[in-house]
Formats: C-alpha cells, sequence, structure tokens
C-alpha cells in the first residue's frame, strides 16, 4: 500500500530548476549518486566497528551499476548503511544539505543562470531528476528490525512510500531515464564517467555483470605513506599527467590536526609538457571527501610552484558548496600555506642533503622558482637557499654553488655579492667584466638563465650583502683586494692626450649609442666594455622584453676603453698620425659591438661578417686593395634602430699597421 507525501517546498522549487534546466553535463548525477552510496558505504563500515548486529555483516560493501537499455533505467546499489522509513522520509523528501540551500538562493538571485549554476553545486540526490522522469529508491536500513520501504518520484510536488520485501541491506536507486536520455544505459559511456569522475572512490564500482571493478578504488594518498610501493606512486603519476618520465620525486602529506587533509603531490621529471597529457593546465586535482572539487586547481599553490602535479583532498572542506566560496574558505588559505611551506622545505632538504638530485629538479624548474623570489617576496627566506649557480671560483659549468657558500668564502673586505648577466655560460665566462675581478681573486655569480636577469629585482640582497652586477658603473674594487700582475697585461697606460683625442673621437663615432667614453680602472685583458649607469632594475627590462619576443630598445651604457690595451694603443696612434679615417670608424664600431657582443646583447651579430672580413683584410695587409665598406652594414645605431651606415673606406693606401700583433684583436 503506498501512500502520498508531499515535498517540503524548497525541495520542490529545487527539483523545479533540475528538471527545467539546459545545463550540459548532466552526467554529473551519477558522480553524486555514487558519492552518497559511497557515503553509505563508508558510514555502514563505521557502525561495524562497534556493532556486528546489522543485516548481511558479511555482505561486501560495494556499488553496483545496472544498466537496462530497454527498459530505459540505470539502477545504483550499495551495500552500505541504508535508511528506513523515517530516514527516507528526511534524507529525500527535505533539503537538509546547505550546498543544495546556497543553490536554491544563488538560483532566486539569478532565475537565468541555472546552466552556469548547477555545475557548481553538489546539489546531490536531486540531481538525477536532471536525467530521469521517474526515480525509484528502495532501500532497506542495516537495522535488523527495520522493514525494506519504496520512495517512488516523477519530479512533480509529491512522492510515494511504501512498505516492500528486500533482503539485501543498503539502497538501491532506479533511475527511469527521459526518452532523449539514453545514452546514459551505454555501458561505455558509464564507465567512462566512473572513471573520470569517481575513479578513486574507495569501494568496487561494478557495471554490469563486469567482474573488475570499473574504479581504480584506492586513493593512494588516503593511505599511508608507508604502505604505498614505489611503484605504486610511479603509476598514478603516469596515470594522473601521462608523463611517461616519471615524476622525480614525490611528497606525500597526511595531517588531522589542525585540519584534516591528504595531498600526494609529484616534482615532475621533465619540465617539457607532453602533447597526450591529460593535465592539459596547471593545477592540482582537489578531493573534498573523495568527490572531485575540481580537475585544476590553481589556488592551492603559488604561480611560481605551478610546475607541481597532484592530488589534495581534505575532509574539511564544503563539499557542496560554490568553488569560487570554496576557495574563500580559511580552510583553502591554510591548506595553501600548508603545502606551499612543505614543498619548499622538502626543496631545502634535498638541496642540503641530496644536491645531486635537487640539481637535476632546478635545471628543469629553477626559472619558477627565481621567478617566485621576484614575485613572492614573503617566501623569500625559504626560496634563497633553493637558488644555484655556477660562480668564477671553479669556473666549472657542472658545479653549482648557494649565495650562502659565496658569502663564506668572500674575503674580509668584500661587502657585496657580484654577479655577471650574461647569456650562457660560456660568454658570461669570457665577459671583459671579470677582467678586475678574477685579477684580484673575487668570486662572481654567473647568472645565464632567463630569468636570472630579473633577479635583482627580488634579490637586492642576501644576507645583508647588496647584489652588485660586475657591469656597474660605480664599481670599486681597489678596497676589496689588490690587483695581481696580470701575464697579459701589455702596456703602460696610453698618455693622457692621446688617450683623450681617442675617447673624443670615439664619442663622435658613436653619438648618442654611448652615454659615455671614458677611461676603464679594472680592465686588464680586454680593451673595452659596456658599463651601466643605471642601477634600477630596468636596466634588465630589455633583456626581459627580448625573452618575452617584445620589441625591446638596447640600453644606452657607457663605453670604457682600456688604456693600457694594444689595440688603443693602435688605435690611438692612427688617430695622432691621421690615419684612414674610416678604418679608425670601422674598428670603433667593431669595439663598440664587439662589447655588446660580449654581453650578450648583441642584436644581430652576423651583422657583423662584412665589417669584419674588411677588417681582417686591412689587418693582413690588403694595401692597396679595392676594399669597400659601404657593403659592411651595421645595424647597431642611434638608439638601437635598425641603421645600415655607407662607410667607404675609399683607397686603403695610406693603412699603416704600425704593430701588427696589436691591430688584430684578442
Ligand atoms: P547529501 O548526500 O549531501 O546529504 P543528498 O540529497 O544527496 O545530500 O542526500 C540526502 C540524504 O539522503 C543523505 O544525507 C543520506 O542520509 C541519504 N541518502 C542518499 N543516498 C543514500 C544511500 N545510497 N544510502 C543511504 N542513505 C542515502
Amino acid at each position: 500500500m503506498s501512500e502520498q507525501h508531499s515535498f517540503q517546498a524548497e525541495t520542490q522549487q529545487l527539483l523545479n530548476i533540475l528538471i527545467h534546466s539546459l545545463y550540459t553535463e548532466k552526467e554529473i548525477f551519477l558522480r553524486e549518486l555514487i558519492s552518497n552510496a559511497s557515503d553509505a558505504l563508508n558510514r555502514l563500515q563505521f557502525e561495524m566497528l562497534t556493532n556486528d548486529d546489522v543485516v548481511d555483516p558479511q555482505a561486501e560493501l560495494e556499488i553496483h551499476i545496472e544498466l537496462d537499455e530497454e527498459a530505459k533505467t540505470l539502477t545504483v546499489s550499495d551495500t552500505g548503511i541504508g535508511m528506513n522509513r523515517d530516514e527516507i522520509i528526511a534524507g529525500l523528501g527535505t533539503i537538509a544539505k546547505s550546498g543544495a540551500k546556497a543553490f536554491i538562493e544563488a538560483m532566486a538571485d539569478k532565475p537565468d543562470d541555472a546552466a552556469a549554476i548547477i555545475g557548481q553545486f553538489g546539489v546531490g540526490f536531486y540531481s538525477a531528476f536532471m536525467v530521469a522522469k521517474q526515480v525509484d529508491v528502495v532501500s532497506r536500513s542495516f537495522r535488523p528490525e527495520d522493514e525494506a520501504v519504496k520512495w517512488s518520484a516523477t519530479g512533480g510536488t509529491n512522492y510515494s512510500l511504501e512498505t516492500v520485501e528486500k533482503d539485501v541491506r543498503g539502497a538501491e536507486v532506479v533511475i527511469h531515464l527521459k526518452d532523449d536520455e539514453d545514452e546514459f544505459t551505454r555501458g561505455f559511456r558509464i564507465k567512462d564517467i566512473i572513471r573520470r569522475h569517481s575513479d578513486y572512490v574507495a569501494f568496487p564500482i561494478y557495471v554490469g555483470d563486469d567482474e573488475e571493478p570499473t574504479n581504480k578504488q584506492q586513493a593512494i594518498w588516503r593511505r599511508a605513506p608507508s604502505e604505498v610501493e614505489d611503484e605504486e606512486y610511479d603509476s598514478f603519476y603516469k596515470m594522473l599527467t601521462m608523463d611517461f618520465v616519471g615524476a622525480s620525486h614525490h611528497i606525500h602529506l597526511r595531517a588531522d590536526v589542525p585540519m584534516q587533509f591528504d595531498a600526494l603531490l609529484f616534482l615532475p621529471g621533465s619540465g617539457q609538457q607532453n602533447m597526450f597529457s591529460p593535465r592539459k593546465e596547471p593545477g592540482l586535482k582537489l578531493y573534498a571527501r573523495k568527490v572531485l572539487i575540481e580537475e585544476y586547481n590553481r589556488e592551492l599553490l603559488p604561480e611560481y610552484l605551478s610546475f607541481v602535479q597532484g592530488v589534495v583532498d581534505s575532509e574539511d572542506l564544503p563539499l557542496s558548496v560554490t568553488r569560487e566560496s570554496i576557495q574563500a574558505t580559511r580552510v583553502m588559505a591554510s591548506l595553501k600555506k600548508t603545502i606551499t611551506r612543505r614543498i619548499l622545505s622538502e626543496l631545502k632538504r634535498m638541496a642540503k642533503n641530496d644536491r645531486d638530485k635537487y640539481l637535476t629538479i632546478y635545471q628543469e624548474f629553477g626559472g619558477y622558482l627565481k621567478q617566485g623570489l621576484v614575485i613572492e617576496s614573503e617566501d623569500r627566506a625559504d626560496l634563497e637557499p633553493l637558488m644555484f649557480f655556477q660562480t668564477t671560483q671553479d669556473d666549472d659549468p657542472s658545479k653549482f654553488h648557494t649565495l650562502d657558500e659565496y658569502v663564506e668564502r668572500m674575503s674580509e673586505n668584500q661587502d657585496d655579492i657580484y654577479y655577471v648577466v650574461a647569456d650562457d655560460y660560456p660568454s658570461g665566462a669570457r665577459s671583459p667584466h671579470l677582467d678586475a675581478f678574477r685579477q684580484r681573486g673575487i668570486e662572481v655569480l654567473y647568472f645565464t638563465h632567463p630569468v636570472d636577469a630579473m633577479l635583482p629585482m627580488g634579490l637586492a640582497d642576501f644576507k645583508g650583502r647588496k647584489l652588485v652586477s660586475v657591469d656597474s658603473a660605480e664599481l670599486d674594487l681597489e678596497a676589496v683586494g689588490e690587483a695581481g700582475e696580470s701575464d697579459k697585461a701589455a702596456k703602460a697606460a696610453l698618455e693622457t692626450d692621446a688617450f683623450r683625442a681617442l675617447t673624443e673621437r670615439v664619442k663622435a663615432t658613436l653619438g648618442g649609442r654611448v652615454s659615455d667614453v671614458r677611461e676603464s680602472k679594472t680592465l686588464v685583458d680586454s680593451p673595452a666594455r659596456l658599463v651601466s649607469e643605471d642601477d634600477s632594475g630596468n636596466r634588465y627590462m630589455f633583456r626581459i622584453n627580448r625573452m618575452l619576443d617584445q620589441d625591446y630598445e638596447l640600453p644606452v651604457k657607457a663605453l670604457e676603453l682600456n688604456p693600457r690595451h694594444a689595440l688603443m694603443h693602435n688605435l690611438g696612434g692612427m688617430i695622432a698620425g691621421g690615419g684612414n679615417a674610416e678604418l679608425v670608424d670601422a674598428v670603433v664600431e667593431q669595439v663598440f659591438e664587439t662589447a655588446l657582443l660580449q654581453d650578450g646583447i648583441h642584436p644581430d651579430p652576423s651583422s657583423m661578417a662584412d665589417r669584419l672580413t674588411l677588417l681582417m683584410q686591412a689587418a693582413t695587409g690588403s694595401v692597396g686593395a679595392d676594399l669597400d665598406f659601404a657593403g659592411a652594414h651595421t645595424v647597431i645605431s642611434e638608439p638601437a634602430t635598425v641603421e645600415t651606415p655607407q662607410i667607404d673606406l675609399g683607397d686603403l693606401g695610406d693603412l699603416d699597421v704600425e704593430d701588427g700583433e696589436g691591430a688584430i684583436p684578442r
């Protein structure tokens, strides 16, 4: 005998919205039903800890999905705790759930946005009405004395209840599908939905007569780390990311206080994105109580750790409110903090105890960590020990050093930390700026990663030591260390008058491309270098823009000339003796562009080829030959736009290579 009950007003409202919604991802109804079944199984498990007087104590804890194409039904049954008559009235007649209430409230505000907001709520059991014209629930409580009961509704204002026979414990939810929803009777479709949304439900989900469960079941992040095999971590990582290189490291976190969460995080083995990867975006998979809330959550990690992959699962997150409001919860904020700290401390520990392993990770993701240093000032203290650099200490590109190690090696007189910015290690190592440092035995850090140019913006100092670029105009190394003899130091300085004439001439030739031309106090083996008079972070903006493929202007720097260098002697001599003006100009241009090249900022090195060829011809004594500089293009012009000066060397008859050795720059 069936009796009629009417739904609570709010439930009617909710049903009405769901039945008429045009929401396209209707498949989530299955996730909701499976989640309910899984909860019921969990509760039974708990009950059985203290009570063995239950129906079917031996029954396996499992979820079954039966599909009937002819009858157009989908049935989800479980061997969980079940409901008796009162519980079914309370559970399926009213809305107790805060999420569903919030949903109705949100709908009251925006009645036309049902489709947009349904997906953001866990609307629970009632979501079945998106695909069902009728839902029957046959339920038998775990309590032996309770009768089984059948609940049935078609989405109207009423539902019916009747007492029925059901031997086995648990609930059976029969969905009578609407006419156009028969895709949900197809096994492959259902299995696909299960794998995507409910793979880590802890109980086996069987579809039809399958002997094997469709879901993987085990939420490995919810297991004790000591019980998870390395291969399991590995295969889980590969399944999650399709990155078949494997992860280089995993971090498995489990906590109960002050909040409950399990997290399984991976540092990928390679920074390369696999084109087949199901992880199309950065972000962690976020579960609240085994239900997948978000496939790519980006709120749990700072941007600079976005290379980290994995899963976070918390019992303390509200399951059924909007994603937006989940993100606003304090639980999310403290999860982010805890997870970030743990990743950083794990990296720090590795950097200290397993340097080689850390360095392989650093090779892949160091750029991210450096960005963190620039952007997230509050994490600076944690990130500083993670920075490693090649240095002039050993001039070995395979060796990396920490800032602490650098500071420890500093001499008493050295206050600052020096770095050279270059495009790569070899060009850094050849930098003319290093002359004075090498001569004094002062260590210099190589900043050769593309992000390194930005680093000084976030890392202006380390442990009270300023970071100073070796190309700073104001550099004074006199106090730091005494210059040893350089074996290559060529000559005495060019005399004052000749040097003044030389600088005037260089200024005249280069014009606005340099801010000044003056004597260098630090150069030893190199004829010239460009120094930066701008000490702000802006000085590296062009490198950053270049890295981002954006237009950039070459910075205008001061050119320092080395009055002791043989080339400067020769050039000074030529100018004093009224030598070939075009040749002088060509040499000056080349000195300037060589300095650009050495700093890794020459925009178009191959443009120098023609001029270099002519200079070689001149150097090899093609006196009287028809040298024509007209074709020797140079692109570096005031300030840094493309120009092709027509230099006509004309008759080279009076070219006087007086000091053959000095005419060719080293
Ligand atoms: P929620 O599961 O978030 O509480 P639902 O609307 O999905 O909200 O379900 C309402 C209630 O009905 C549940 O709290 C639970 O008590 C009961 N219920 C739903 N499905 C089952 C089931 N398979 N077994 C036992 N109880 C269930």
